[in-house]
């Protein structure tokens, strides 16, 4: 078995084999390198339909339009491009207040901030000790200047799963352009930006076993979504997103949410099935206990406190498992998780979290392993601090 075990995916996936192979076919002189926007000639045409395909492959993964998607850099540019892009094209005509929550991905708060600075005003609602927000709780905020909801559809940190459908429906009844963070939950959950209402939705490759820097927009059409551009040149992607199209990273996200697509319901459950076995296995270690609601959310990610143990020491500790103490972004800060410590979890306990995340390459063995790998360990340290909690 390769050590550390991985169990890290909600930070990131692999590329998968079959992803890998068709990126790697998009770069060489032998393979399909042109650039797509070349139109006198076979390479760019080649190019342009490599791209085209994708587009398709990844409007159909969320029950889009080909061309309602914007390629971008990842779910980071994604969420700025829609967030400010927004504000920029209505913030005159339609006023300048924004609903978020306090739990959302940096790449949405920090946009947030952002305009806030600039003389709009947002909402950060606060989610439920469970990490939810419910459609009542956007409907209390709604203003007459509301242009915006934004809203994830699964926490990065905790994997609970937001009412979206709801906020949709609600959203497009009052007229207000509804965005969703769907970076953690597109190729793993159903997504439809029909049934849910959906105006704006973020993507990112990388998660779902594409290349990192590749990401997607999805810009409704109907009835049509306009966003003013972050990136002016040159006019591509309908002069939201313009530089010349990287071929392979495209490919590679098209060829990811495919197999996403077809993949999807038959690896949620095996991951759910591996979850249970590991949750099942440790629950029962004295002050252990799960963060975040306990049925409405996504199995691939278990975020876990270890009451009274310092999660950087175990962290440590269990040097044979790659795992977590909260999200990677902000890994590097000894601040305790702003999201755990929103849901009401206090600052000593979010200190002894660890988030754990499956995916698609995680295996019985590895499971396994890490069972006795915590367990073993927890009460090592247990002994050594003299704590039984
Ligand atoms: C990973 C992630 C992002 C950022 O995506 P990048 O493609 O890495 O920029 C944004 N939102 C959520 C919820 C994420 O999990």
């Amino acid at each position: 078995m390769k050590l550390p075990v991985y169990l890290d995916y909600a930070a990131s996936t692999p590329v998968d084999p079959r992803v890998a192979k068709l990126m790697g076919d998009c770069l060489t002189m032998e393979g399909n390198f042109g650039n797509p926007a070349s139109r006198s000639h076979v390479y760019g045409w080649q190019a342009e339909e490599a791209v085209e395909e994708a587009r398709r492959q990844v409007a159909d993964l969320i029950g889009a339009e080909p061309r309602e998607i914007v390629w971008t850099s990842g779910a980071t540019e994604s969420n700025n491009l829609a967030i400010k892009g927004v504000l920029e094209q209505y913030g005159e005509e339609r006023g300048r207040h924004i609903i978020t929550s306090a739990i959302e991905h940096k790449a949405v708060l920090d946009p947030c901030q952002y305009l806030q600075s600039r003389g709009c005003e947002v909402t950060f609602l606060q989610p439920d000790d469970q990490g939810l927000i419910s459609v009542e709780q956007v409907r209390q905020a709604l203003r007459p200047d509301t242009v915006l909801v934004s809203l994830m559809h699964v926490n990065n940190e905790i994997g609970v799963i937001n009412p979206v459908a709801g906020v949709g429906e609600l959203c497009r009844s009052r007229d207000i352009l509804f965005h969703v963070d769907a970076a953690q939950s597109a190729g793993k959950l159903p997504v439809n930006v029909q049934a849910m209402h959906i105006d704006l939705l973020s993507l990112s490759a990388h998660k779902f076993y594409g290349p990192k820097g590749m990401g997607a927009l999805f810009v409704r059409r109907q009835p049509q979504v306009r966003v003013a551009p972050l990136i002016h040149g040159g006019g591509h992607e309908r002069g939201m997103r313009s530089g010349t199209l990287a071929t392979h990273q495209i490919a590679g996200m098209g060829k990811a949410a495919q197999l996403a697509r077809q993949e999807q319901s038959d690896e949620l459950e095996r991951i759910a099935s591996l979850k249970d076995l590991l949750w099942g296995s440790i629950r029962d270690l004295p002050g252990v206990s799960l963060n975040g609601h306990p049925e409405q959310r996504l199995p691939s990610i278990l975020n876990v406190a270890f009451d009274g143990l310092d999660g950087e020491m175990l962290l440590m500790s269990l040097k044979d498992l790659a795992i977590s103490t909260g999200s990677a972004c902000t890994s590097a800060s000894l601040e305790p998780s702003y999201v755990l410590r929103a849901i009401g979890v206090d600052t000593q306990l979010a200190h002894s979290s660890l988030r754990i995340s499956l995916g698609r390459f995680t295996d019985r063995a590895q499971v396994e392993f890490a069972i006795q790998h915590i367990r073993s360990t927890v009460e090592r340290m247990r002994a050594v601090t003299g704590q039984t909690v």
